[in-house]
């Protein structure tokens, strides 16, 4: 069996984390992907388990040695990629892999594997609510929040390009629907 791609992409604050974890615990046969990242870690954050933390002078390195399936600056000098190497290891052991990606990252996987992956979208019920939670997370500074919010009004315009959507009004209701969109399509 080759192993399928879910992707989960959303704004920031969606909640799409939340519903990550959920999957990777419900005895569904996935695995997460880790990202590589230039961002500096934050908190109790693990290299090799949150992200593979790089340098940006690392990260160029990877670019241009091809070891992205795609790779983008979500923010100035903030580098983020999913590594060919990570895809290649889930699939080898036979499991699906799981991706908690931003919406550009997910639709170019999306385009790259086709058939082989689902991209879900993660709604937030209302802008509102979307700054509610960005806020009230406090692990990001006033600037960083207003770059998020900004960022993610491109991101919701791009909601007709996924295979599926997720509102997440209700935490465990988002995170049941997500458990059974995920099954359908490995089963
Ligand atoms: P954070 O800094 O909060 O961990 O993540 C910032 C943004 O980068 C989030 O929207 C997250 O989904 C996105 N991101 C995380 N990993 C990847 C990746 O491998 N590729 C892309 N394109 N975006 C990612």
């Amino acid at each position: 069996m080759k192993g399928k791609l879910l992707i989960f992409s959303a704004p920031s604050g969606a909640g799409k984390t939340s519903i990550v974890r959920y999957l990777l615990d419900s005895g569904l046969n996935l695995e997460f992907s880790v990202s590589a990242t230039s961002r500096k870690k934050r908190g109790e954050e693990i290299h090799g388990h949150d992200y593979f933390f790089y340098s940006s002078d690392e990260f160029r390195e990877k670019i241009s040695k091809g070891e992205f399936a795609e790779w983008e600056e979500v923010y100035n000098d903030h580098y983020y990629g999913t590594l060919k190497s990570e895809i290649l290891r889930i699939r080898k052991k036979g499991r699906h892999v799981l991706f908690d990606i931003d919406v550009e990252g997910g639709l170019k996987l999306k385009q790259l594997y086709n058939k082989e992956a689902l991209a879900i979208f993660v709604m937030p019920p209302s802008p509102e609510v979307l700054k509610e939670r960005l806020i009230k997370r406090a692990t990001d500074s006033y600037d960083n929040i207003m770059m998020r919010l900004e960022k993610a009004e491109k991101e919701l315009a791009r909601v007709g390009e996924f295979d599926r959507l997720i509102v997440n009004e209700n935490l465990e209701t988002a995170c049941k629907e997500a458990y059974k969109i995920v099954k359908d399509f490995i089963s």
